[in-house]
């Protein structure tokens, strides 16, 4: 009796098991089956008409259970190290046999200016691939890589993360900032509960009231603008500063990711406890009045009172132009970090804590 019993369990937990794994169909992706349980990397082609070429990594996780698809962007700015490297991490760290879902990670966006050293710009096309969304499929290679982003990885998923951090002269402190419009108040709130779930201190509202961002006519410009225009609840990671390569930036983005991943209830991990977020609705910012040399004295993550001085600017030969000063008070979200200054560039951005 108890080995017929026994018999009988072992029977029933091999059809559980059988239907659970094979529960979760195949996943394709460029023309490649991958199976549940897997992951596998790809490098597409982009080329423009001028005879630019570039690559797009890829790494596909594909999940044995299944579960909700979570397309990820690191390096679309090739210049901001921290979560490129993070992502590097998460190809070891993600384990799909213990995966429900799939995640589509793009490794590095914008291979040019990662590989050419170059902040903000694709040098191949002088374009900022962060303001080039949806992109166009016939148009320059930045506008192609875009464009194969928007309705490869972006399309297919049903939450999306575009990882940043402080490009080479942004001295920037970490926060997660989501999406949020009267219009799309269920996508907004899925948003938010991925930013506040990722274990930073500081969530970030983008409010985007204006029509820009739902008017058919309009781009995104931005890549995870995109996504929620199409309706996938979007947030991005800003972690990392100064184009520098700080282990405790990288650690804190795989760390998120993974708190995400347990929220998203794709891997068994609790999210890191979000009791302590500090929300920030709305920024201020300084722009510079002068061209010249600008030396900051104070630094991200600084709380300052409206009327403190956050640095100067003087003339090429050192001469004093103008003390600047917070016109808020909040904490210090990103300050200009480096000597050159343009005037019209945006020398420090205020968040206002409520
Ligand atoms: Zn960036």
């Amino acid at each position: 009796m108890m080995i017929t019993m026994k018999r009988f369990l072992t029977l029933t937990v091999y059809i559980f098991s059988f239907q659970f794994v094979y529960g979760q169909e195949s996943y394709e992706f460029d023309g490649t089956t991958i199976s549940p349980g897997s992951k596998r990397h790809f490098s597409i082609p982009v080329s423009d008409d001028s005879g630019n070429e570039t690559t797009i990594p890829i790494t596909i996780f594909h999940g044995k259970g299944a579960g909700p698809v979570l397309g990820i962007t690191a390096g679309v700015h090739g210049y901001e190290y921290a979560p490129i490297l993070a992502a590097q991490d998460l190809i070891q760290r993600v384990d799909p046999g213990k995966l429900s879902g799939t995640i589509i990670l793009v490794q590095i966006a914008n291979v040019s200016s990662f590989l050419g050293r170059s902040p903000f710009l694709n040098p191949k096309d002088g374009k900022n691939l962060n303001r080039s969304f949806p992109g166009r499929a016939n148009g320059s290679i930045t506008e192609r890589m875009a464009d194969y982003i928007s309705e490869n990885v972006i399309a297919r998923a049903d939450y999306f993360i575009d990882m940043h951090s402080g490009d080479a002269p942004e001295d920037l402190m970490p926060y997660v900032g989501y999406y949020q419009h009267d219009d799309k108040r269920e996508i907004s709130f899925i948003g938010r509960e991925m930013a506040v779930n990722m274990g930073f201190d500081h969530v970030l509202l983008f409010k985007t009231t204006g029509k820009e961002y739902m008017d058919i006519g309009s781009p995104s410009l931005y890549c995870s603008a995109e996504a929620f225009k199409r309706g996938i609840p979007a947030a991005d990671i800003e972690c990392g500063r100064l184009g520098m390569i700080e282990p405790e930036s990288v650690q804190k983005i795989v760390t998120g990711m993974e708190s995400l991943l347990g929220h998203l209830r794709m891997i068994d991990q609790s999210p890191i406890p979000s009791g302590e977020t500090i929300f920030i609705e709305e920024r201020s910012y300084i722009s510079s009045p002068h061209t010249g040399i600008f030396y900051p004295v104070k630094s991200s993550g600084d709380y300052v009172l409206e009327g403190m001085k956050l640095g100067y600017i003087t003339d090429f030969f050192g001469k004093k132009l103008i003390n600047v000063h917070a016109v808020k008070s909040g904490i210090i979200l990103y300050i200009l970090g480096t000597p050159p200054v343009s005037k019209g560039e945006t020398l420090v951005s205020i968040g206002i804590v409520n």
